[in-house]
């Protein structure tokens, strides 16, 4: 008898939510590999693809291998193809070093020595220094991803140390006070050194990565993202308990949260092989009502696909409709111009 060809390696899942592709594998225990090209941003690295070589900055949420497993293979990748450009260090902390194609990994602070020490033990290994950057960053704060865009940790509950992420456009606004002034007057008024603006944060994507439901995830940076990635583990009723053990949310989690979190789109990650996407769709559809229509699975390839085709089928139509109007004004500048 002839043996059976291996299983097909995991596809990407790919989600567009104007304005942001999201895409990446997620599955339970085995990998999550996420990216946000438009932001130049990824989350988790269980497992390197090629897709993920692209982006310049990986947001670790916690150190489970399905999570962060791919980030050695990624930094000598991206070094070994010359992707990325320069380094994100700032002259005066390269010592004088060239600058070179690096990658950069954040992550929560106490992380950053192991896994610093996880590239060092490569180095003899693969008799080759791999450029890499390793940030801590301390739950509460930001750092710039891009131009004006930050991406800010929360601290979130875990069988390890572990936090999620929000991407912020940094904006400044013209004060409540001064919103009637002239332009003039508000020139003056800056020159005089008023501070006439101030700055807001609008979150636009965030990620809860693997964690306990808790009061963190009612916060401004999660319930106002436009696009939320968030785990879910579980959708089996009765497997409350497995979620709790696991420090890990079940689908009456999300049913929960969903009031609170205003983001058009809800993506689901990091459901358990056994579930079929088949059954997570249906216990969606059953439990979250009219929110179900905003709630995607980022694996569920076969539905992501046909929405995909429509978004494509709908941008077409609008193409032909603008040609249509456009050849009609032709025509009636024509007869104008005739008569
Ligand atoms: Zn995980
Ligand atoms: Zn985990």
């Amino acid at each position: 008898m002839l043996p059976s060809p291996p299983a097909r390696e995991g596809q990407l899942g790919f989600l567009y939510l104007p304005p942001y592709r999201v895409q990446g594998i997620s599955v339970a225990g085995e990998q999550t590999s996420i990216q946000v090209p438009e932001l130049d941003i990824g989350f988790d690295i269980g497992q390197c693809t090629r897709a993920i070589l692209s982006v310049p900055t990986i947001a670790l949420t916690h150190a489970h291998m399905d999570h962060v497993g791919g980030l050695p293979y990624w930094f000598s990748q991206r070094y070994f193809q010359k992707i990325g450009g320069e380094t994100h260090m700032p002259d005066s902390a390269r010592d004088g070093k060239p600058k070179v194609p690096v990658g950069r990994c954040i992550c929560h602070p106490e992380l950053e020595p192991h896994l610093k020490a996880l590239m060092r033990a490569w180095e003899p290994l693969e008799r080759q220094r791999t450029p890499h950057e390793i940030v801590g960053l301390e739950p509460e704060s930001t750092i710039e991803i891009k131009n004006n865009v930050f991406l800010k940790s929360i601290a979130t509950k875990h069988t390890v140390t572990s936090v999620g992420y929000s991407v912020l456009e940094r904006r400044s606004k013209l004060r409540e006070e001064f919103r009637d002034l002239p332009q003039e007057k508000l020139r003056d008024l800056r020159s005089e050194g008023v501070e006439i603006t101030r700055q807001i944060d609008i979150p636009l994507v965030a990620y809860t990565g693997d964690t306990a439901p808790g009061e963190f995830l009612v916060r401004d940076e999660f319930s106002e993202a436009k696009v939320l990635i968030t785990e879910c583990t579980f959708f089996e009723p009765g497997h409350g308990d497995r979620a709790k053990t696991g420090m890990h949310m079940h689908i009456d989690d999300i049913v929960r949260l969903l009031p609170i979190w205003k983001a058009e789109a809800i993506v689901i990650v990091h459901a358990s092989r056994r579930t079929t996407i088949h059954y997570a769709r249906e216990r969606i559809e059953e439990l979250c009502g009219k929110d179900a229509s905003r709630i995607h699975l980022l694996m569920d390839h076969r539905t992501n696909r046909q929405r995909f085709d429509r978004q494509l089928a709908e941008a077409q139509a609008h193409v032909d409709a603008k040609a249509g109007v456009s050849a009609q004004l032709e025509v009636s500048q024509e007869e104008t111009e005739t008569n």
